[in-house]
């Protein structure tokens, strides 16, 4: 019997393991915890990467987005900010 493993592509572009050590680029509080809008942390308070692989809590990134100097710019790099799509 001839059996096929097929288990590569199992590989997870997802950044979390990473993102525990890092500290969110606006509010600077730790990736493991939460915004300071949120007191738990979980889906209420998710993980935004943007292109250009800065991330943010999303609440955070949301105040940021709104206020006028922030003209939709990353705050850390000064680009536009583009949302990495997930999948
Ligand atoms: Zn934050
Ligand atoms: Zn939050
Ligand atoms: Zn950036």
């Amino acid at each position: 019997m001839k059996v096929t493993i097929n288990r590569w592509n199992a590989i997870s572009t997802w950044h979390w393991d990473k993102l525990q050590d890092e500290v969110c680029g606006i509010c600077r509080v730790a990736f493991e915890g939460t915004c300071p809008t949120c007191k738990y942390p979980g889906d209420d308070c998710p993980i935004i990467i943007g292109e250009c692989q800065h991330a943010f809590h999303m609440h955070c990134l949301i105040k940021w987005l709104k206020t006028e100097s922030s003209r939709e710019l990353c705050p850390m790099c000064r680009r536009k900010f583009v949302f990495h799509s997930a999948s």
